[in-house]
């Protein structure tokens, strides 16, 4: 196995200026954009925009991060689509809305990158994933060239941590997420799904936004934290390694990685990486905190025997719900009724795969 590489380089804050030095930094310890990026490439630039949300509110790519990497990819020839497939419904007004409130529009102003707006899916096979030997895309990943991915440095209630190999679920389109986390309710089996995407997209490059992440009740619902790096790699687990070592997560509790550890895809451990620029020791002090407490991963047969006894349960504030129902639309197994302006849940039904905790605007759903 090669070993691979992964860069990281500081910066303190989201002004254009330090962000455009940091980011071209990350990129140089790799040997520059150049390395990945041929005249001519079109490449979208598959941004985390998970509902509308300002950028201070940490949820989603930060616009001077994704304007920084639009200007190194132009310079090194390349043609840029700025897009994701956000919660809920993959239509035009719904992306209308998500890039307006993430800034979107402020990020390729002045720049000659779009927007993407192709809503249309496409189904794709995939012999060499594990379980998904074919699966439904979003139709612009058939379209352009190179897929550079822009996660946040953020905790998840759901699979513990997202980084380089969850942010790739964006590439599922709008409901149709839904109807995977309904047939792989175990997060062990949800995570070979998402390495079986991986598989198939082949991201040219993973580019983490770690200036402010979000440690806790991720990747909507916790609370903002400064790490102030970026992490750049072409191996979106490696990237993710090094960024659980980053905020001291055991990488053998994110099931993602082991399960990539399993299949062979890496060691897991970061010792077998080699990392370029600033080193881990400068973040010695740095820890994130977990969504729930989980130190080693629950073997699915006691799972199995034990169900959701022991999980928490996602419980609607009644204080803070305005029924909106977008938690009753995005959950996949339909059993979030909205009566008198609240959400009510039929736990009977619920998977706990915390869609609704992750997409509720109001930060409504408490996990108990
Ligand atoms: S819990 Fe959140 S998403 Fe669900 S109806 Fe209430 S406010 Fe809307
Ligand atoms: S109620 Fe929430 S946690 Fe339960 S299945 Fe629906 S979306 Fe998932």
């Amino acid at each position: 196995m090669t070993r691979p590489i992964v860069s990281i380089s500081l910066c303190e804050e989201y002004e254009i200026q330090q962000v455009r030095k940091a980011v071209a930094e990350a990129m140089e310890h790799l040997g520059g954009m150049g390395n990945f990026v041929k005249p001519g490439d079109k490449v979208l630039l598959k941004v985390n925009l998970l509902f509308p949300s300002k950028p201070d509110e940490v949820v989603t790519s930060h616009p001077t991060v994704v304007k920084a990497l639009i200007e190194l990819i132009e310079k090194a020839g390349g043609k840029v689509i700025v897009g994701d497939s956000p919660g809920l419904a993959f239509t035009k007004s719904r992306l209308e809305k998500t890039y307006q409130k993430c800034q979107m529009d402020k990020a390729i102003e002045g720049t000659g990158a779009e927007l993407n707006w192709n809503v249309e899916s496409a189904r794709v096979s995939n012999p060499d994933g594990k379980l998904l030997k074919s699966l439904e895309v979003i139709q612009i990943i058939e379209q352009v060239d190179k897929v550079i991915t822009v996660p946040k440095l953020k905790t998840h209630t759901f699979t513990t941590f997202t980084g380089g190999t969850k942010i790739l679920y964006g590439v599922i389109p709008g409901l149709t997420k839904a109807a995977y986390h309904a047939k792989l309710p175990d997060p062990k089996d949800f995570s070979d799904m998402l390495l079986d995407i991986q598989v198939y997209v082949k991201p040219t490059l993973t580019f983490m936004d770690g200036v402010i992440g979000m440690e806790g009740k991720g990747p909507s619902g916790g609370e903002a934290k400064k790490a102030g790096a970026f992490i750049a790699s072409t191996d979106p687990v490696a990237l993710d390694i090094v960024a659980c070592n980053m905020i001291k997560l055991d990488p053998k509790t994110v099931p993602t990685i082991s399960n990539a550890v399993e299949r062979k895809m890496t060691t897991g451990k970061v010792e077998d990486i080699e990392i370029r620029g600033t080193s881990l020791e400068n973040f010695s002090d740095l820890k994130f905190k977990l969504a729930m407490k989980k130190d080693m991963p629950i073997p699915r047969f006691i799972l199995n025997f034990i169900g959701n006894r022991f999980t928490k349960k996602p419980v609607p504030d009644k204080n803070k719900c305005i029924g909106c129902g977008i938690c009753a639309t995005a959950c996949p197994k339909h059993c979030i009724q909205i009566a008198d302006k609240l959400a009510k849940i039929n736990y009977k039904e619920c998977i706990r795969c915390y869609c609704c905790h992750e997409l509720c605007p109001e930060r409504a759903i408490e996990l108990k």
